[in-house]
C-alpha cells in the first residue's frame, strides 16, 4: 500500500519533471483528435516515452544530465512505458470482444433481414417457411393464419 503510493509519487514527479522535455505534438487530453482511439493514444504515448528515453540518453552523453537523475528518470520512462503497454494490451482485448459482438449483430441483423415480416412458423415443428403458406413446407401441419414470428 504505502509501496504503491510511493510509486504513484515517483511517477507522478517523473512526469512533472518529464513535461518540458515533451515536444509540442505532446499529449494534451483536450487537443486529441476525435478519430484517435484509445489504443493508438496509448501507441502514440508509448512513442513519446521512447522518444523521451531516446533524448535522456542523448542528454546523459552530453553531459547535460547527471548520473543520478538520467539513471533515475530512465527507471521512470521504462516504468511508463511498460505501464502503457499493459493498458494497450487490456485495450486491445476489449477492442477484440467488440468486434466479436459487433459480428454477432451484424449476422443476426441479417438473417432477421432475410425472414419475412410475418413469418409462417409451425406451431408443430418450429420450421420457419419463408413464403406465406397455408401448410409447413416441413412437416405440412396446417398452419394458423396471419401466424407471426416472435
Ligand atoms: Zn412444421
Amino acid at each position: 500500500m504505502v509501496l504503491g503510493i510511493a510509486i504513484l509519487l515517483v511517477i507522478g514527479m517523473a512526469v512533472y519533471v518529464a513535461t518540458p522535455l515533451l515536444s509540442p505534438e505532446s499529449p494534451g487530453e483536450g487537443a486529441l483528435p476525435i478519430d484517435v482511439t484509445p489504443l493508438t493514444d496509448l501507441k502514440r504515448r508509448r512513442m513519446v516515452v521512447y522518444e523521451n528515453l531516446q533524448d535522456l540518453e542523448f542528454e546523459y552523453k552530453a553531459g547535460k544530465v547527471s548520473r543520478e537523475d538520467y539513471e533515475a528518470l530512465r527507471e521512470n520512462h521504462l516504468g511508463e512505458a511498460a505501464q502503457l503497454m499493459l493498458a494497450a494490451q487490456e485495450q486491445e482485448e476489449v477492442t477484440e470482444n467488440d468486434v466479436i459482438i459487433e459480428r454477432q449483430v451484424a449476422t443476426r441483423r441479417a438473417q432477421r433481414k432475410l425472414q419475412p415480416h410475418d413469418s409462417y412458423t409451425c406451431p408443430e415443428c418450429g420450421f420457419e417457411n419463408p413464403l406465406p403458406v397455408k401448410f409447413c413446407g416441413n412437416c405440412g401441419t396446417k398452419l394458423p393464419q396471419h401466424a407471426s414470428k416472435k
